[in-house]
């Protein structure tokens, strides 16, 4: 069937996978990547599908409320995949404002677009925004998120994204606009901005400089490769029940220390340098403000739902990571330009 969906954030990180899926996958539907192109996105992560006959890029600021509804008016879209959003938490300390104009206002702005240009026809309509785990703020050291679990969140970035949340619940319920959510956990693999933990170790472990752990690395994080993210995506856009929320995790509990050791591991093998010798470089870094103990999620009514589970075992995941980054120098030059390079020394200069 003809589709013409909007995706927004197609330029970034987890966005960047779910418009490769798409486009690769449903050769009848037209994919409109709509992306401002802030620091964190990157149209080389799509160099593969520039070109392709049903993949258009359209650069676009979200809290732009014309340019949102010019890009309705234009393509007249079918279905709404929102993705866009300031997503890293430390930025969030340091500037939560700009996390309350994309991730709040963005979100508002894209949802009263869908209502306006889809009032006089909801049927086979569909807007499903992309959201955390952490919206459900921190766990102890038992238990697991579930789609009941209550909202309480703890940093700017998980307040705004906890608010965009509800908003889109609110158009569901106010207008009946044809929504559907997920709230998932810690994505890894390729193309991920190295501000992040993973892709930022496996760089500096790399270029031998110190690896930043905040605190002495005893936070919890469930982890899930991103290509599983945007197959669990697909499956809720097509399947899932509108007005419910689905979480999807890998059922994959690292303390953050854990895990930096294991990469450390594979990188010694990788570069061929004696076992040990990486994770000399581990650096404990003052903590985060407010970080959260742990998060792990219960993605039972995925699976049992909608039969979603993840494909890959960490490890493998994890190797594959590896690979990419080690492949992919140039990338990752390209994406730490001078305005990262200066973000990265404010943030982890040892204290
Ligand atoms: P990212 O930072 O890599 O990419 C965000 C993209 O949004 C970038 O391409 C950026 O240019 C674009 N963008 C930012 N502000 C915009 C604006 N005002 N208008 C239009 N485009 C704008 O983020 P990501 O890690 O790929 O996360 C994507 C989504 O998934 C986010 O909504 C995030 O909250 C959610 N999420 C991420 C994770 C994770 O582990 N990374 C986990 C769960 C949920």
């Amino acid at each position: 069937m003809k589709k013409t969906l909007l995706i927004t954030g197609g330029a970034g990180f987890i966005g960047s996978h779910v418009v490769r899926l798409f486009v690769n996958k449903y050769a009848d539907y037209t994919i409109v990547n709509g992306d401002a192109l802030t620091y964190a996105g990157n149209l080389e992560n799509l160099a593969d599908v520039k070109g392709r006959s049903n993949y258009i890029f359209e650069k676009a600021d979200i809290t732009d409320e014309n340019a949102v509804n010019a890009l309705f008016e234009k393509y007249r879209f079918d279905g709404v995949i929102h993705l866009a959003a300031e997503s890293h938490v430390d930025r969030s300390i340091l500037d939560p404002l700009a996390f309350i104009k994309t991730n709040v206002l963005g979100t508002a702005v894209l949802l009263n677009a869908a209502r306006q240009y889809w009032k006089d026809d909801m049927e086979n309509k569909r807007f499903y925004h992309v959201s955390t785990d952490e919206v459900y703020g921190s766990l102890g050291e038992e238990g697991f998120f579930t789609e009941e679990t209550a909202y309480d969140p703890r940093s700017p970035y998980s307040a705004s994204k906890a608010s965009s949340d509800h908003f889109v619940k609110a158009y569901y319920h106010t207008y009946h606009l044809p929504v559907v959510l997920s709230n998932c956990s810690n994505n890894y693999g390729s193309h991920h901005f190295p501000e992040k933990l993973i892709p930022l170790a496996i760089h500096n472990i790399k270029n031998n400089k110190p690896v930043p752990v905040y605190g002495k690395g005893e936070n919890v994080r469930d982890w899930l490769f991103v290509e599983d993210h945007a197959r669990a995506i697909d499956t809720i856009f097509h399947n899932g029940r509108l007005g419910e929320t689905y979480n999807i995790g890998g059922f994959n509990e690292w303390k953050n220390i854990d895990l930096i050791r294991l990469l450390c591991k594979v990188m010694d093998r990788k570069l061929g340098r004696e076992e040990g010798s990486s994770e000399k470089l581990i650096t404990f870094v003052k903590d985060r403000a407010g970080h959260d103990l742990r998060y792990a999620i219960d993605a039972t009514k995925l699976n049992k739902e909608l039969g979603w589970a993840p494909s890959l075992q960490f490890e493998e995941g994890l190797e594959k990571t590896v690979n990419w980054y080690l492949d992919n120098e140039e990338w990752l030059q390209h994406v730490t330009s001078g305005a990262y390079q200066q973000y990265y020394k404010e943030q982890y200069q040892q204290r």
